[in-house]
């Protein structure tokens, strides 16, 4: 049995040695690094540069801890090797695990020739390669979106990529977006000491989080002394002096922002383009390639998993809809053949925990309390605060809260949680909500004290 694999993400590469595992020969293309968005240009880049901020943070509230520091000073230069060495590590160890598992890799841009065979091309455009196998996993994830209007291709309109190696600290910096990238890059260029705005066109920062979250999120960013014009519809960048002007409506009011860069985090899109897709007549639409739940096409031996489907965009899902990918094949196995076999796996993908890494975190699973009204579900919220939790007032992280939705009958329906490590708490409620657990289950379980997870428990407890 031989597997292709095209993109080597978190989606391609873990499910490249999950299916080496299993003795199939797999062989995975990529015309990027191994480690894909995630590794060399997203999540982990990202959270390093995070790291540095909350350090920076640290140290500048040194002082309500008696520590007396000296003037602080910043390289960001080092931060950028720091950054590079990190990616460099964590992209041997894949490297190191492709290899260990035989896994062959080849380097260069694939397009699917038909269901069974994928073109694989160098640099120079010259086919290198044609490879055939049984079946074909499509894992090629996103780029950035880039908004139609005039000035986004002005020199300094940059996106997260180009933004993760700058070579220096912007002195002002817009961002257009408040999705989560837009977030993120906020909080950690604000620690880094740039002066921060952001223009976001929906009326709420998160659209699509909890509306309280998105508030409470909002006033600590601006309290911190990032500027948020939330209802903003940009409409043009012009190069005036050497710097950018962001133009945008608001309430039909002209405004406009000075900067010296500008962050494009409107989104991102699936990276079809290329695929030769329409020519071997595989479904896909301007959101992405479609799929059944087993992230089976249309052409029952090709998968699609992660960004390329264009849901939800993270790198977590990805691995998992691989795996569910894999169950499908190897159900295909024991059935006779390409599409007779269904995954049979215990994998809930309405249960997928997300974070943003602003400082503080939030983090996220299930419904919110809009998604409960919208479906017609009778819902309660149980809330405890940080103010109210022994280990972050000794710490002294007191903002943000946690919020639990629940069914009328108990069941955890979501949890919505602000806070000193929030991503790695919401782990918690995940793994209940996966177990079916219900609220009163929850809180007869023993929390360790003093610890942050009590907030999930005191929430509760009311
Ligand atoms: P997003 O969809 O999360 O946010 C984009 C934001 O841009 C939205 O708030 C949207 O309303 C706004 N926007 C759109 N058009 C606009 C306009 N014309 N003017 C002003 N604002 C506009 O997208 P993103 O932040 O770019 O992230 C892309 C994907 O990557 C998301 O799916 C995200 O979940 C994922 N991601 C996840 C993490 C994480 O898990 N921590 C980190 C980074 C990215």
């Amino acid at each position: 049995m031989r597997i292709t694999i095209i993109g080597a993400g978190p989606g391609g590469y873990e499910t490249a040695v999950a299916a080496a595992s299993k003795d199939i020969d797999v062989t995975i293309i990529s015309d990027g690094p191994v480690g894909g968005t995630c590794l060399n240009h997203g999540c982990i880049p990202t959270k390093t540069f995070c790291a540095h901020a909350q350090m920076l943070d640290n140290v500048r509230n040194a002082g309500e801890f008696g520590i007396e520091t000296s003037a602080v000073s910043f390289d960001f230069s080092k931060v950028l090797r720091r950054k590079e060495a990190v990616v460099e590590q964590l992209r041997g160890g894949v490297e190191f695990l492709l290899k260990n598992k035989k896994i062959r890799y080849i380097s260069g841009k694939a397009s699917l020739k038909d269901n069974h065979t994928v073109v694989v091309r160098s640099a120079d455009g010259e086919v290198a390669e044609e490879i055939d196998s049984d079946y074909i996993i499509i894992a090629t994830g996103s780029v950035s979106a880039i908004l139609p209007i005039p000035g986004a291709d002005l020199e300094g309109v940059i996106t997260s990529t180009e933004l993760l190696s700058i070579d220096s600290v912007p002195k002002r910096l817009c961002i257009i977006g408040a999705g989560v990238i837009g977030l993120e890059f906020a909080s950690i260029f604000n620690s880094f000491a740039s002066q921060v705005t952001v223009l976001e066109y929906c009326k709420d920062i998160l659209p699509r989080f909890d509306t309280d979250l998105a508030k409470r999120l909002k006033q600590t960013l601006s309290k911190k002394g990032i500027a948020i014009e939330t209802s903003a519809q940009v409409q043009a960048i012009t190069r005036e002096d050497g710097l950018l002007k962001v133009s945008y409506l608001k309430k039909d009011k002209e405004a406009c922002v000075v900067a010296d860069k500008v962050l494009m985090a409107v989104g991102r899109k699936p990276a079809i383009e290329s695929l030769n897709l329409s020519d071997i007549g595989l479904d896909f639409t301007p959101k992405g390639i479609v799929t059944d739940e087993d992230m089976r096409t249309n052409i029952p031996n090709v998968f699609a998993i992660g960004d390329i489907r264009g849901g939800m965009m993270l790198a977590h899902a990805a691995t998992f809809e691989g795996k569910r990918a894999l169950n499908a094949i190897l159900a295909d196995m024991q059935a006779g053949g390409p599409g007779k076999g269904k995954a049979a796996d215990g994998i809930d993908f309405d249960i997928i925990p997300a974070a943003v890494f602003t400082c503080p975190e939030a983090a996220v699973v299930g419904l919110t309390e809009e998604d409960c009204k919208a479906r017609g579900i009778a819902c309660k919220c149980l809330k405890s605060f940080f103010r109210a939790n022994g280990k972050a007032v000794s710490m002294g992280e007191t903002e943000g809260y946690c919020k639990i939705i629940i069914s009328e009958e108990g069941r955890i329906l979501g949890c919505h949680l602000f806070g000193p490590h929030a991503s790695d708490i919401i782990q918690e409620v995940a793994a209940l909500m996966n177990k079916k657990a219900s609220i009163s289950e929850l809180s007869q379980i023993i929390h360790a004290h003093p610890t942050l997870s009590e907030v999930i428990l005191s929430a509760a407890s009311n």
